[in-house]
């Protein structure tokens, strides 16, 4: 492992390109852990009322309401959108890339690369942000911040937020679990309810911001083909191996001057084509980014 880092480190130091390629291994080990404390802190009620224990389950459950649903939902977005992650491990990377021409392209909703420096110019969200509304049919190619109508939602339930942007609830309160009808997120275009801009189906609407960052993506790419680049992968799963993890080996394979560089807890093979180019890390992808800092 030692020797693995010692690697990484050395061919970073000697790469001016750098594109991360980050899933969702890299916000849990951020500490944007879905479950256990973090789960009861926040959503412990909904827990208890309908028989979730994690925050993904809750997104998924049925409510009866639209005010119940916009309850539990703006915890959610509130908590691993506008929160600071627990550990400064986007932090870690940011200064990782330092002075390099870098890129991100990830999977990852939660704004954390933006929330530690990283230029908006040089990322590419894939998969939406939990801070933008669109419409739910989609009327429009529109999407809007919904920081103000979350962070009402959030009041309206009883939790007061520090300057942190942390919930908390007043001593000897309990939150509500519902919020008032006249907050439910409205399309301003048709009045059709807003949804969160997340691909999780066909409606996701893909707007101008999505539209240039995509652009700018394959242009970075196309710009680094036959220089010497880096491919730094970091906490990507099997879930949508196309996007990033089958992408990167593409490239790689395809640029002889390409290392691949893998952060995974539980990093696995990589194609023969590309072994002798590939430098594979696992356990903590928090400490293997703190030891890869120059
Ligand atoms: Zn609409």
């Amino acid at each position: 492992m030692k020797e693995a880092i010692r690697k990484a480190k050395e061919t970073l130091a000697q790469t001016e390109a750098v594109i991360i390629g980050a899933g969702a291994g890299l916000s849990t080990a951020a500490g944007f852990v879905y479950s256990g404390e973090r789960f009861e802190k926040y959503f412990g009620d909904f827990g208890r009322r309908y028989g979730f224990r994690d925050m993904y389950s809750g997104g998924f459950y049925p409510y009866q309401t639209q005010e119940e649903f916009w309850a539990y939902f703006s915890r959610n977005i509130w908590v691993n959108r506008y929160m600071n992650a627990p550990k400064p491990v986007y932090q870690n990377l940011f200064q990782l890339v330092q002075g390099k021409d870098y890129f991100v392209l990830t999977t990852n909703v939660d704004h954390c690369f933006q929330k530690a420096g990283f230029e908006k110019q040089r990322l590419f969200y894939t998969q939406g942000d939990y801070g933008l509304f669109q419409c739910s049919k989609p009327c429009c190619r529109k999407t809007w911040d919904n920081e103000e109508s979350v962070r009402g939602m959030i009041l309206s339930q009883g939790f007061e937020i520090s300057a942190e942007n942390e919930l908390r609830l007043p001593e000897g309160k309990t939150a509500a679990m519902t919020i008032p009808s006249a907050l439910l997120p409205k399309c301003p275009n048709c009045g059709r309810p807003l949804t969160t801009n997340l691909r999780s189906d066909d409606k996701f609407v893909e707007d101008e911001g999505w539209e240039a960052a995509a652009s700018a993506y394959e242009v970075w790419v196309k710009a680094h083909q036959q220089e010497k680049t880096v491919y730094l992968e970091i906490g990507v799963g099997f879930n949508t191996p196309g996007i990033i993890k089958y992408n990167f080996w593409q490239q790689v394979y395809q640029n002889p001057q390409a290392v691949y560089i893998c952060l995974n807890p539980e990093a696995g093979d990589v194609p023969k084509e590309i072994q002798d180019r590939s430098i594979l890390i696992g356990g903590d992808s928090a400490a293997a980014i703190e030891a890869l800092i120059p």
